[in-house]
């Protein structure tokens, strides 16, 4: 009775877009003709309000864009293992019987690379079992996909078996975007965000402004998708996406592969884009079929094709912008003038163009010794990348050459993997000497074990074809200059085992004596018959929810444990709460939660939590981890970590409250930054001011963000210092409404008392978050 759908061939409407079509026709009905991008159509589609949403503030859906909040409901949730312990336990805590969408996790971020695909696997498996066993018992029990770990990385597993034009998908990792390359809007969110989801909330976002990238031309012989993406970030830095949706557009977008689209639209994280997105081609209909879903691809078309609620050509749902749509910012590309790029060290978007790199090496003294290329990952390890890469390979090969530099290569799926073997890919880079690691993260997430004798601290260079490329970042060595180039690219200049090699114009000497020049890539763009799926044991568990499975979680464990919910917000002003410790300066989500090491506590919040604000600075004292137990019986107060402190408190009862700068939770969307200080007994973060998405976060984890209404305040609260709040709880009990926030502060040691004016950005939802105690309280109590 849902689908009275038929068009006038009487085709049906496939029923995956049979909610999308409604949504549109509700989209349209309030727009109009309004001319509508395609990530705008897409996310409006998926709104679960279209009415309110779209004319909440104007009567003009494009004059959302950059205000309006957005209440959206996704088609699914993609989780990967590092992020998903923390999301599964939050979901846990609702106590549901199973996901309220379709949601899937992907064991690759946690083995590491060391000797090879096959015993880095046994032992990654081995040193994480607990943690697998956990993710794959929690799967079973709600009914969520399971890829085990081998089975590949989340953003090529995804595209190659989720991904559908038109869909709206979230995913705990910040190149969960990859999939717009196949159409859909992709965001990467944490742990919280993906739990509202789970639980069948609507998930809020600030209506996204869009900008445009129309591509004209034709990428040249050496030239790669991976190019467009590098040069893009060189052009708009890593803030310059900040706030947008990339949608690219224009000729040039048909002559590039599915598989070079998902490379573009995951590196869009690179230059802090919410997504990015590119229209439905045909090569997205051949990207289909190869990984068997001809289905899929007939459903794209017939929807496509399907007459909509109006009579004009807007009724359609394209999978494509309109003609005419509107863009915040717009950038030209003629793929035929791009040339090869070379991105770093240290930060993606220093790009120089490949005829550059010599001349950019030698002036700033880099190193010319290549100590290893490394090529794959969830950015490049397409049928496409890794076929250009083998016709230079072979190239090389008959002229008896061999890589100078370690080269390895890291398939992004078994899928991939199976296929590259079977049309004898994978043994050209064996020959070659290649090391083939497992289908996992590896060596991009700074699971690089090395033995070719580089010690930490020395420095060297490596280029990879990943995407990323912070200081660290592969093998955690900071000396270690990591450069992001195309899969070729890499593979060329690993043979010359030098920087300042340019495959296009130079030449390598031979055994023979003979010059030899690489010929241009030449690649396939998918296989000839469709992908090969694999070792079995490789293969998804999907099942339905299965109420008796009990989750694995050993109460012994130090890497797993059950959250308990968090105290819910007193029914009064807070009162007797005292400054933990006064913060200066920077202070980002790595400085509130440290990353490297303690990434192994991702699910035990209370081992993790005693790195909390680590490597933060004391303003007081200018050390770094110092606070003085100023409530201690002992005659001078007592000096130990931060941590410590605020466990010792924790134990007391003692709440507390930080007090830092600008800025405060700059950098990533790492969700346990607002979770271990709520854990250990934070309920107020007053600072000068604060970065957006960490501020959500604290809001989410019932811990109240505030900021200096004069910023001046700053420097009459210090440590030890007891505040009560004045105005705080009848604030939240009018679900935000007003400002008149105070702090009643009373100095330690004089007991002068003081009153302080704060601001608040606590919105009605928000102030629910937090009366209940956190998000998650309300979410278990169906609120
Ligand atoms: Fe993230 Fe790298 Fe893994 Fe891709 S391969 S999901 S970028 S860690």
């Amino acid at each position: 009775s849902t689908r009275p759908y038929s068009n006038s061939t009487g085709a049906l409407l496939p029923p995956t877009y049979e909610r999308l079509y409604n949504k549109y026709a509700e989209v349209r009905r309030v727009l109009g003709t309004q001319r509508l991008t395609l990530a705008e159509k897409i996310l409006y589609s998926h709104l679960d309000n279209v009415e309110e949403s779209l004319l909440s503030n104007t009567n003009n859906g494009r004059d959302i864009r950059g205000s309006a909040n957005l209440k959206l409901r996704p088609d699914r949730v993609n989780m990967q293992d590092a992020s998903a312990q923390m999301a599964l336990l939050q979901f846990m805590s609702c106590n549901l019987p199973q996901t309220a969408i379709p949601a899937s996790i992907h064991c690759d971020h946690l083995i590491v690379g060391e000797r090879g695909a096959d015993d880095d696997l046994a032992a990654g498996v081995k040193t994480n079992q607990e943690v697998f066993d956990f993710l794959e018992s929690a799967a079973k029990k709600y009914g969520i996909d399971f890829w085990p770990p081998g089975a590949g990385i989340i953003h090529q597993t995804v595209l190659e078996n989720y991904a559908l034009p038109g869909l709206m998908m979230l995913g705990t990792d910040s190149h969960s975007p990859n999939a717009g390359g196949l159409s859909t809007i992709t965001i990467g969110v944490g742990g919280a965000d993906a739990v509202e989801a789970l639980v069948g909330a609507p998930w809020e976002l600030k209506a996204p402004k869009i900008l445009g990238v129309k591509l004209t031309g034709k990428l040249n012989d050496w030239v790669s998708p991976k190019d467009l993406i590098l040069h893009l970030a060189g052009l708009l830095t890593v803030r310059g996406g900040t706030g947008y949706i990339v949608e690219y557009f224009g000729p040039g977008v048909d002559t590039l592969s599915l598989t070079g689209m998902a490379t573009a639209c995951n590196m869009g994280a690179e230059i802090g884009a919410t997504t990015s997105i590119f229209p439905y081609t045909e090569a997205s209909s051949r990207y289909l079929k190869a990984t068997r879903r001809e289905q899929a691809s007939r459903n794209a078309e017939v929807f496509q094709n399907f007459p909509g609620a109006g009579a004009s050509e807007d009724s359609f749902f394209k999978f494509k912008a309109d003609e005419g749509a509107q863009y915040d910012q717009l950038i030209e590309i003629d793929l035929s003038k791009l040339e090869p790029h070379i991105n770093g060290p240290f930060t993606p978007d220093l790009a120089t163009p490949l005829s550059q790199f010599k001349k950019t090496v030698q002036e700033e003294q880099w190193p010319e010794k290549l100590s290893a290329g490394l090529i794959g990952s969830c950015t490049n390890s397409s049928y496409e990348d890794m076929t250009r890469v083998e016709s230079i390979v072979r190239e090389a090969q008959k002229a008896g050459l061999k890589p100078k530099a370690d080269f390895y290569i890291t398939p992004g799926s078994e899928q991939i993997r199976a296929t590259l073997e079977r049309d004898g890919t994978l043994q050209t880079f064996a020959d070659a000497g290649g090391i083939l690691l497992s289908n996992a993260c590896g060596p991009c997430i700074g699971q690089w074990k090395r033995h070719d004798g580089v010690e930490k601290g020395t420095p060297n260079a490596i280029l990879t074809s990943y995407n990323r490329n912070f200081r660290g970042r592969n093998d955690g060595n900071p000396e270690t200059m990591n450069f992001l180039a195309s899969p070729e690219i890499v593979t060329a200049m690993a043979y010359a085992g030098s920087t300042t090699f340019n495959p296009m114009t130079d030449t390598l000497t031979t055994p023979s004596g003979a010059e030899f020049r690489f010929p241009p890539p030449r690649g396939l763009e998918g296989p000839q018959t469709p992908f090969e799926q694999g070792k079995q044991v490789f293969a998804v568990a999907s099942q339905p929810p299965n109420p008796s499975v009990q989750v694995a979680i050993s109460p012994s464990s130090e890497r797993l444990a059950l959250l308990e919910p968090f105290e819910p917000f007193p029914q009064s002003d807070l009162s007797g709460l005292r400054v933990l410790v006064k913060v200066a300066g920077k202070c980002t989500t790595d400085t509130i939660s440290a990353a490297g090491p303690w990434l192994k506590y991702k699910g035990h919040l209370p081992n993790i939590s005693a790195n909390t604000l680590n490597t933060a600075v004391n303003a007081e004292t200018g050390e770094v981890n110092a606070a003085y137990d100023y409530l201690s019986s002992s005659s001078s107060p007592e000096k130990v970590t931060i941590p410590e402190l605020a466990q010792r408190w924790k134990e007391r009862g003692q709440p507390w409250l930080v007090v830092a700068e600008h800025n405060y939770g700059e950098g990533s969307a790492r969700e346990h930054a607002a979770l271990q200080p709520r854990y250990l007994g934070a309920r107020v973060i007053v600072c000068k001011s604060f970065a957006r998405i960490h501020e959500t976060n604290l809001k989410k984890q019932g811990v109240v963000p505030l900021t200096f209404a004069d910023p001046a305040d700053y420097d009459r609260i210090g440590a030890g210092d007891e505040v009560a709040t004045i105005g705080l709880y009848d604030m939240l009990q009018r679900g935000g409404q007003g400002q008149d926030v105070r702090l009643k502060v009373t100095k330690r040691g004089t007991g002068e008392v003081f009153e302080i004016p704060v601001r608040h950005a606590v919105s009605e939802d928000q102030a629910k978050f937090i009366l209940a105690g956190s998000a998650l309280n309300l979410l278990a109590r169906g609120g």
